[in-house]
């Protein structure tokens, strides 16, 4: 499935930014982030197509708990052990992300 250019969760649409310019402003320790206030979410576009859909499955944990988390953030491990888990659900569907 082709990464789209924004995303609906609950009444918040997130932008989804994957391009050189996100690339740049992501720097060289980060592949993807969530930002709340700015309802945008920026993925690496140069990383390899698994990273990429485990990257986006990542921030969309982010922005479905920021929405529907009732104020109870969950911690980064938290949000990473739930993305290895979608992602593995996802891909054993056959279900992945690309641009
Ligand atoms: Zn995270």
């Amino acid at each position: 499935m082709k990464i789209p250019d924004s995303l609906r969760v609950g009444g918040v649409y997130y932008r989804i930014l994957c391009n050189k310019d996100s690339d740049f402003e992501l720097g060289h320790d980060l592949d993807g982030d969530f930002n709340e206030d700015k309802a945008r979410i920026r993925l690496r576009s140069t990383v390899l197509p698994a990273r990429l859909s485990e990257i986006f499955i990542h921030e969309i944990i982010h922005a479905v708990d920021c929405v529907y988390g009732a104020g109870q953030e969950l911690t980064e491990n938290q949000t990473i052990g739930l993305t290895h888990g979608l992602y593995q659900v996802l891909s054993d569907m056959g279900i992945g992300f690309t641009l």
